[in-house]
């Protein structure tokens, strides 16, 4: 019977993000969820990018691996492809996942690669100070928007699910338990599983944008999101500037790449 403390390294906490920072659930949801699904801790491989949440490979007591900046789906397709019976989870934030690698994300999705796959939207990048991402909003104050951001953002639920995944949730780094639900549910998805929480950069985006200390930033937060049944009711005018969230996505017909591939390989080596 695997417990919480068997997925984390005590000896290297605390640690290392701003206080209030969304990073910190994250990992603790991850690594619930962990424990939830008796995993065992040599049959998961946790792999990151570049930026502040990728510094969370320092704290599981799982494999885990840093790719390049914007890497993270690639490396996380090899490993996946390589040895199908590990749990492979992608820790990413937007800069990571949606900007850089956003090339990544939308093929993966496509490809429906057997991975779960967590973005930490905390929209714009903080390690290296707060300058915009792909999912920063329109007007958004940031070290390089400082008038105002003149680009759309990308609602990346919508284009993970535009792209053929089987599974996507979005939700707030507040909903604490609905979070680790959801990361179950992607982990049992046999199928790409994707999961965007929508965190809290209290130390830039916060503070360029006078959203106040970390209580207030995440109510704030919380004041954008529409659970997915109440939106159903709403105008798009109602919805502007919204998060919709909840389970968005959750498919059964597909089949995931490694499953069609080794059906592939099988019916080719049998001629
Ligand atoms: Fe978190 Fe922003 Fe601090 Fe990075 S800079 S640890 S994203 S609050």
């Amino acid at each position: 019977m695997y417990t919480y403390n068997d997925y984390i390294k005590e000896e290297k906490l605390p640690h290392i993000w701003c206080a209030g920072c969304g990073n910190g659930i994250v990992l603790n949801a991850l690594l619930h969820a962990l424990a939830d699904m008796q995993i065992p801790p040599e049959e998961v491989v946790i792999v990151t990018g570049s930026g502040c949440l990728a510094r969370l490979v320092t704290y599981p007591n799982t494999s885990t691996i840093k790719m390049l900046h914007g890497r993270v789906l690639a490396g996380a397709t090899g490993i996946k492809l390589a040895n199908p019976n590990l749990k492979v989870f992608c820790l990413m934030g937007d800069g990571d996942g949606a900007t850089i690698g956003g090339n990544h994300l939308i093929h993966c999705a496509r490809r429906n690669i057997d991975v779960t796959a967590i973005i930490c939207n905390n929209f714009n990048y903080g390690m290296t100070g707060g300058q915009y991402s792909a999912t920063t909003p329109y007007g958004a104050i940031t070290t390089t928007s400082r008038y105002g951001l003149v680009e759309e953002n990308f609602n990346m639920a919508e284009l993970v699910k535009a792209c053929g995944a089987p599974y996507v949730a979005r939700c707030s780094a507040t909903d604490v338990l609905n979070l680790r639900k959801y990361i179950i549910e992607a982990t049992q998805k046999k199928g790409f599983g994707f999961i965007e929480v929508l965190s809290a950069c209290v130390t830039h985006y916060g503070k360029n944008n006078k959203m106040g200390d970390a209580p207030n930033m995440m109510r704030q937060i919380d004041s954008m999101c529409v659970p997915a049944a109440r939106a159903k009711n709403m105008t798009e005018e109602e919805l502007a500037g919204k998060y919709i969230t909840g389970k968005l996505v959750d498919r059964n017909d597909l089949i995931d790449f490694g499953t069609s591939y080794q059906r592939l390989r099988e019916e080719v080596t049998a001629k």
